[in-house]
């Protein structure tokens, strides 16, 4: 493991410093070099932790395959059925696509991941398969985190439950959901089963809750009540977009905040420009940690997204009508440090102890920054470089 010293540096923004790296951990801020430590010298670099990618779906990006036309229906049930056939017909391989997206993703400055894959009938376990094979062959440069996701529904698809068992038995991460009401058409059955798999397995959940306004927050009651019953606290529940806490009724949205904060069940907002979203400022305000993501990018779902987590920040920023340089700071602390806490990931920080996870990027501040989105960014996971100039150093498929 690299033990280096990083001088020159502006630890989020402030005064220059350097970081003593000694086994891959942060062993000192500031002080002398100790003679024969090797130097990086970082110029007077902003230095922030690890970019975190709390939202992806590795398994199914197109990134690095044919240009994809676009000509999907405007259903949700439309964009789920034309994936499910297209992995087939397109031929997209969930071991080499997601292998694609770590690359373009560490590139940018992420050191974390927590990625949702597929499980369904028609593909099984083998796009779980594939992912946790990117896992273990990029160990060194990402930690990543498997959520089994059942994308076309849990219980309307028979068989899908028991997949989702074997997922979680192959070593997944957490039990995923989707959409209790609008998808299977029955909270109950839904929730009980991705509880109920949770149990089983000693794992959290982290649902897709796209619903919206009063359906969004039934579904969001349903799903308190149960990390309560179960004590599941410790932000070991997610809730994934949220939406129903973007509507307009104000009061509303402050009693299921509240509930959130109480249960210590955490959210995750990408600032959709499309849809309502969470409030950003009011949920921090209120208690309850937010991540955020990329979301699906350049699938069969859209064409977007290039997987920069610093980008995610200016989104969430504009979305939020972020305008002090101290609320934009907030938005980049969703980047790191909330999503972190989302991934339940203590060993995270800019701190004596934690894993030398760093990324320096030029700016005056962390606000310019955000706004800049710098591309020769330096990013260092346990104290080795992992990517340069929007690039990473290691190569995939
Ligand atoms: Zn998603």
């Amino acid at each position: 493991m690299p033990n280096l010293i990083i001088t020159n540096i502006r630890p989020h923004g402030g005064a220059e410093t350097s970081i003593t790296i000694k086994s891959g951990r942060i062993a000192a801020i500031g002080g002398p070099a100790e003679p024969g430590l090797k130097v990086f010298d970082g110029h007077g670099l902003l230095a922030i932790p690890g970019l975190v990618e709390a939202h992806a779906h590795l398994d199914k990006t197109l990134y690095g395959m044919p240009w994809y036309v676009n000509k999907v229906g405007p259903a949700l049930l439309d964009k789920i059925d034309n994936e499910r056939a297209s992995k087939r017909t397109l031929g997209i391989d969930a071991h080499r696509q997601s292998a694609r997206q770590v690359a373009l993703t560490v590139g940018h400055g992420t050191t974390h991941i927590r990625t949702h894959v597929d499980v369904d009938t028609e593909c099984g376990v083998t796009s779980i398969e594939g992912v946790m094979a990117t896992k273990a062959a990029h160990a060194d440069h990402v930690d990543m985190q498997i959520v089994a996701f059942p994308q076309s529904g849990l219980l309307r698809r028979p068989g899908t439950l028991e997949l989702m068992d074997t997922a979680m038995r192959l070593g997944a991460d957490a039990v995923g959901g989707i959409d209790p009401c609008s998808m299977d058409r029955d909270p109950k059955g839904h929730l009980d089963a991705v509880f109920g798999l949770a149990q089983r397995h000693g794992k959290g959940v982290d649902i897709h809750l796209h619903e919206p306004g009063e359906m969004g927050a039934f579904s969001m009651d349903l799903i308190i009540e149960r990390a309560k019953a179960l004590g599941m606290r410790g932000q070991s529940v997610v809730i994934s977009h949220a939406f129903c806490l973007g509507m307009p009724d104000v009061a509303a949205v402050d009693r299921l905040l509240a509930d959130l904060a109480a249960a210590e069940i955490a959210i995750l907002t990408l600032g959709t420009p499309s849809r309502p979203v969470p409030p950003l400022l009011r949920a921090r305000a209120a208690g309850v940690v937010v991540g955020t993501g990329s979301d699906g990018i350049r699938d069969t779902w859209g064409p977007y997204g290039d997987a920069d987590i610093l980008e995610r920040a200016k989104i969430l920023g504009m979305r939020n009508n972020l305008r002090h340089d101290t609320e934009v700071e907030q938005a980049l602390d969703v980047c790191t440090h909330g999503g972190a806490k989302m991934m339940g990931i203590s060993d995270y920080g800019i701190a004596i102890g934690k894993p030398a996870d760093l990324v320096l990027l030029p700016g005056s501040c962390l606000t310019e920054a955000v706004v800049s989105r710098p591309v020769d960014r330096i990013t260092f996971k346990r104290g080795r470089i992992t990517a340069r100039n929007g690039a990473a150093a290691f190569q995939v498929p």
